[in-house]
């Protein structure tokens, strides 16, 4: 870190926080982060059809479906707030990767929103290339943003347990959840479904809601991959596949494998075009044995039509399964 940007990000006030993408899986730590600063945080409103739009029209076509809402949300904030936060979010290690699209994301929001006069303040979160993991970054940061060392420890740690406390907190809803499912027997079981997507299409109500309305609309209990125990569903990925590049990806494999026999189906729900989806749901649609699986595409242009159909016939097929119909285990 060179001396001129030790606190170059002092005179910011007020930090605008895109609800998409990583928000959707560090939202806690980093609105906790900057209100430990003294902080005002503006979080840009939630995902409706005119963000989408604003920001399809931002990007290039080839980007996916859930960049471009980020875009969207970002150019929302623009004018709200003194600065936006865009980290850069590499790798946590080998192994440990995110989607490229992540890392890349400050000089996007700069350059895309340029004409715009957005300021952009950003950390680098890298540890095979930079030496640079999370509690590093964001000591980092907080120094940029004018806080001493005792300052900037603070502020992580209370940001680090807030987030950890949230985790927790939504892993033991979904496990109480489970349990409850369980206790229940035959007719009076509703069918559980496992919903397989990044965090930011699962708990998005306009991008993951298309899906997950009609599921619980039709009677299914919904699971979320991404609220089970993160870490041992890490752990259990490296059985599965020991060189997969991504994080969340093995997250979410290695909760299929640990719920496995809780669920009656799973539904994979990715946004067009995603280049880690693309090899991973191959992957889970050869290797997850036993259960029936749908595999849902979301794209800008098609938006959710015909979705809910699909997943209608999905749910009737599980039905009908269920009361030892046909056993069938692709959709
Ligand atoms: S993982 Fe897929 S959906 Fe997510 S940002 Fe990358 S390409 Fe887009």
């Amino acid at each position: 870190m060179g001396l001129l940007k030790q606190n170059d990000y002092a005179d910011v006030r007020s930090v605008g926080i895109p609800r998409a993408l990583l928000y959707h899986r560090y939202g806690t730590l980093w609105e906790t982060f900057f209100h430990e600063l003294g902080r005002e945080v503006v979080l840009s409103r939630e995902t409706d059809r005119a963000l989408v739009d604003e920001g399809s029209a931002l990007s290039v076509d080839e980007c996916c479906l859930a960049s471009k809402a980020y875009l969207g949300h970002a150019a929302s904030l623009v004018g709200a707030c003194d600065a936006l936060f865009v980290p850069s979010m590499g790798n946590m290690g080998h192994h440990l990767g995110f989607c490229t699209k992540f890392q890349a994301l400050p000089d996007l929001v700069e350059n895309t929103l340029r004409d715009r006069n957005v300021r952009v303040a950003s950390c680098l979160v890298d540890v095979t290339e930079e030496h640079m993991p999370m509690r590093e970054a964001f000591l980092d940061l907080a120094s940029r943003f004018g806080a001493n060392p005792r300052e900037a420890k603070r502020a992580w740690k209370t940001a680090f347990h807030e987030q950890e406390r949230a985790d927790r907190a939504a892993a033991g809803a979904q496990e109480r959840l489970l349990t409850s499912l369980g206790s229940l027997q035959g007719s009076e079981r509703p069918l559980a479904i496992l919903l397989v997507a990044h965090p930011y299409l699962a708990h998005d109500p306009y991008l993951g809601g298309s899906v997950t309305d009609p599921l619980e609309r039709m009677g299914a209990t919904v699971l979320y991959a991404d609220e089970a125990d993160r870490e041992r569903a890490l752990k259990t990925s490296f059985d599965f596949s020991a060189t997969m590049p991504w994080v969340v990806n093995r997250e979410l494999i290695g909760a299929i494998m640990l719920l496995h026999e809780h669920i009656d189906g799973i539904v994979l729900v990715s946004a067009f075009p995603c280049g880690p989806d693309s090899m991973t749901d191959d992957a889970i649609m050869r290797c997850i044995q036993g259960k029936p699986i749908l595999n849902l595409t979301i794209d800008a242009q098609s938006g959710t039509a015909g979705l809910e159909t699909r997943i209608e016939s999905f749910v009737d097929i599980l039905r009908y399964q269920k009361k030892g119909g046909y056993v069938h285990d692709r959709h």
